[in-house]
């Protein structure tokens, strides 16, 4: 690989001076290092030092940089430097893991080599120093050049001690187009079970972050061992057989070309609840699961449970509520027909406001990109079903300019108008020839228009 390293930024070179004019030894680590080989140095820096937490203080101070006590029990201090933090950390090793998750201990060391063998991986297992140049002492450019994802030292080992590393095993290969290094891989397989001991906060957080980088097809595909023990509730789509004409592939494999069509038809710019939904749309088809005299597959009720289930996995794993909701949304109404009709297209963004207040609009786009990822994942004799949904896209935006009414109050008369018109008294009579006429607008088709409403009150 071509080893040009980018140049350390200033703020970061005056932390490493800070502490060398202190007498302790300083270098740049992880992530700085790994993304400036990859070409790209957008990362923040992280230093690691001989210096214990209370004289790396002492020697930043007295640079005249700012110092937050961020993690003094695992030796880190944070200096602010030209207006942006750095976090300086202690030489390290990790003491014994009796949780599969955090050292019951940490000790502090002396030799910079001890802190990077109890580093996860490879690529992130380097240090950098601007006159010393890169120590490299595990091989992790030749794996960033090779595309490598490789565990140090003894993978099974590694994930024996923080299960939580299988998770970012996948998403670090997500994340740069790598695979997973052979005994590394066998070893994710081995221990993805102990995720079970992994808080469902942090799970939710590597799953975010590979959804991020728009290869979690890839990660299911690939490392399937691991995202069935992330999410157990998937397990049970694996070879599950649809016996449907609508489907070439079992649930899973159907999953994952929809989380692949998601991409596709968004050209990667899907949006959290878009991917969620890809996910775990059909997730409920096993429990759902019905056949007919002639042995053909029925999940009556699946988008349903589907939500349900969805709402349960991201609830657990701490998603924010507003991409839960419209994740569940999607779910529910994803095998809801849609055509070019108007009332078809009025109705769906008025079911897609209600489960979505304020997004109703939005939410109608997104659920044709699902329904578009979900024909991708059927039978090839579905897909032109694809290009069926650009027609009805296009009527949607027609319908859209002509201000569908996604409530009674966007509807052109108000309460004060039923009341003059019909001669009624105020209060919950009024709200319901409100629903009577925006139904007749969403049903109907009657025109969102003064005029027109006034005539069907006077009726
Ligand atoms: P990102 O861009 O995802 O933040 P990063 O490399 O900065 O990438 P962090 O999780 O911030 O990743 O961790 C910083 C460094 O600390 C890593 O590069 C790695 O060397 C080490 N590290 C972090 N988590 C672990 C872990 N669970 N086990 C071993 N080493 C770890
Ligand atoms: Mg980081």
């Amino acid at each position: 690989m071509a080893c040009r390293m980018p140049e350390l930024p200033a703020y970061a070179a005056a932390v490493l001076r800070a502490l060398e004019d202190a007498g302790f030894e300083a270098w740049v680590v992880g992530g700085w290092v790994r993304d400036a080989l990859l070409g790209s140095a957008s990362h923040d820096v992280d230093v690691c030092t001989a210096a214990p937490w209370q004289e790396s203080e002492r020697a930043l101070l007295a640079a005249g940089l700012a110092v937050h006590r961020t993690g003094t029990q695992h030796g880190t201090v944070t200096a602010v430097s030209e207006g942006k933090p750095v976090e300086v950390t202690t030489y390290r090793v990790d003491g014994a893991y009796s949780d599969a998750r955090h050292p019951d201990s940490v000790r502090f060391v002396r030799d910079v080599r001890e802190d990077l063998a109890r580093r996860d991986f490879t690529i992130n297992a380097m240090a950098y120093h601007p006159e010393r140049g890169l120590l490299d002492m595990f091989g992790g450019t030749d794996d960033l050049a090779t595309g490598l994802v490789r565990a140090v030292g003894e993978a099974r080992e590694r994930f024996d001690e923080d299960a939580l590393r299988v998770l970012r095993a996948v998403r670090f290969a997500a994340r740069y187009g790598f695979d997973v290094e052979e005994r590394t891989h066998e070893a994710l397989a081995e221990f993805a079970p102990r995720l079970a001991l992994i808080a469902q906060e942090r799970i939710g957080q590597e799953l975010t972050g590979i959804f991020a980088t728009g290869r979690m097809a890839w990660a299911l595909e690939r490392e399937r061992a691991v995202m069935v023990e992330a999410i157990p509730e998937l397990k049970p789509l694996v070879g599950f057989a649809q016996n449907s004409p609508y489907h070439a592939y079992d649930s899973y494999e159907h999953t994952v070309r929809v989380v692949r069509g998601m991409e596709c038809v968004t050209a990667g710019c899907a949006n959290a609840a878009m991917r969620w939904a890809a996910l775990l749309h059909d997730v409920a088809k096993p429990a759902t699961y019905s056949e007919d005299e002639s042995g053909r597959g029925h999940f009556f009720g699946h988008p349903e449970l589907s939500a349900k289930m969805a709402s349960s996995i991201m609830r657990r794993m701490a998603v924010p509520g507003e991409i839960v909701r419209e994740a569940c949304a999607l779910i529910r109404l994803h095998d809801r027909p849609v055509t070019e009709a108007g009332r078809s297209l009025r109705r769906t963004v008025l079911r897609c406001e209600e489960l979505c207040p304020g997004r109703g609009e939005a939410v109608a786009f997104e659920l044709l990109d699902l329904k578009r990822a979900d024909d991708l994942g059927k039978a090839s004799h579905c897909w032109s079903y694809c290009s069926e949904l650009d027609g009805v896209s296009s009527a949607l935006r027609r319908e859209l300019a002509a201000h569908v009414p996604l409530s009674v109050r966007d509807l052109a008369v108000n309460g004060s108008d039923v009341i003059r018109e019909r001669g009624l008294e105020p209060g919950p009579g009024v709200g319901v020839v409100l629903q009577g006429l925006l139904a007749a607008v969403v049903e109907d088709g009657v025109p969102n228009t003064r005029d027109a409403l006034l005539e069907l009150l006077r009726l």
